[in-house]
Parts: C-alpha cells; sequence; structure tokens
C-alpha cells in the first residue's frame, strides 16, 4: 500500500487528506523537502498559486521535487497545483515548476464570483460524469507531445490532462464526495493505471 505526501504549505491539503482516509490509503503532510523520501506520490492542492510557489522557493524545494519527478516520483496538482507543476503560463507570475508539458492560464474563468460546478466525461476513470468543481480555475491552453487530455469543458479547452506519471486537474475533485480521481492517482502511483 503506497503512502501519498500532500504538499501541506498552503491550500486544502486537509481536504485531499481527508479524501485518503476514506479510501484507507496512508498520507503525510510535506512541508519540507526532505520528507519526499518518504512518499510514493505527491499532491499538490487548490489554493493560490504565488504563495504556494513563493514558499516552495523559501523551504527549498524546486531542485528536489525536480530531481524526484525526472526519477519517476508521480505527482498531481489541483487547480493552484496545476500551475505550480506546468512548464508555462501565459501570466506574469507565478514562476512555475516546469514539470509537465503544458501551457496554463490562471483565472480563465474570471475571479470568485464566476465560480461553477460542470459535469465532465474523463478518461481514465469509469462510471458517470465527474462533477468538477471550478474555483477561480485555470485552463490548460496548449499541450506537449506526451500530454493526454483526460477532459474538457463544453467549448472544449482542457481541463484534465495526464503525462505518464503526472496528473493535473483544474477543479477540485478534493472538494466533492466522489472518490474517483484520487483513486486514478492511486492507480498511477501502484503503477496500474
Ligand atoms: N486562482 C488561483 C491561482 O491562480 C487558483 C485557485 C484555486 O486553487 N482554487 O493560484
Amino acid at each position: 500500500m503506497p503512502t501519498l505526501g500532500v504538499l501541506a504549505i498552503q491550500g486544502d491539503f486537509a481536504e485531499h487528506r481527508e479524501v485518503l482516509d476514506k479510501l484507507g490509503v496512508e498520507s503525510a503532510e510535506i512541508r519540507l523537502p526532505h520528507q519526499l523520501d518518504e512518499v510514493d506520490g505527491l499532491i499538490i492542492p487548490g489554493g493560490e498559486s504565488t504563495t504556494i510557489v513563493q514558499l516552495i522557493d523559501i523551504y527549498d524545494f524546486r531542485d528536489t521535487l525536480t530531481q524526484k519527478v525526472a526519477e519517476g516520483l508521480p505527482i498531481w496538482g489541483t487547480c493552484a497545483g496545476m500551475i505550480v507543476i506546468s512548464k508555462r503560463l501565459t501570466d506574469h507570475r507565478p514562476s512555475p515548476l516546469g514539470l509537465m508539458d503544458i501551457e496554463v492560464s490562471r483565472n480563465a474563468f474570471g475571479s470568485q464570483v464566476h465560480s461553477f460546478e460542470a459535469d465532465l466525461e474523463m478518461g481514465d476513470i469509469s462510471g458517470p460524469a465527474f462533477r468538477g468543481v471550478f474555483i477561480r480555475a485555470p485552463v490548460v491552453n496548449k499541450v506537449g507531445e506526451g500530454v493526454r487530455v483526460l477532459a474538457q469543458v463544453s467549448d472544449g479547452r482542457p481541463v484534465a490532462v495526464r503525462q505518464d506519471k503526472m496528473l493535473a486537474t483544474s477543479f477540485h475533485p478534493e472538494l466533492t464526495d466522489d472518490t474517483r480521481v484520487h483513486e486514478l492517482f492511486v492507480r498511477m502511483v501502484e503503477g496500474s493505471a
């Protein structure tokens, strides 16, 4: 059984851990780079990407994370986490980690008052549509060659993408009762998805 790390420097890491608890999956809050040695995968939660990146650099995570992911550590970014792991942003800030070959735009659907929910047909999970909760959500503008689009909003813009052992979602599966995206990431960590 794998242990999943949840980056716990800002944002809704507690909600991710609650879902993992519900699935009976061990998890650990990651606050310092050396703690990454003890986990089999990492979730970067939603929150404020500028703050998360600032703290990643203050706590010296950037090089360790880049190296670990290059060595095959599975990683999943939700909302702000998607922004953090992207290769490029159309925005000036923050400076993303450049892990996943996607170009992302922040706040692509407007501000907090334009938050919405949408039923998404999503690849790599089975069953009915997944109810996506979008809160000041980013969108993927461009994907590199190795990136698969798993879900799009109705205008066709990608909101869930996967590249090898990296997953990114614009929406917040940790804020719903539906555990299927967490289960997908657990399978990715186990090497069975
Ligand atoms: N808009 C936020 C950002 O740019 C992300 C919002 C979220 O994670 N819900 O970082």
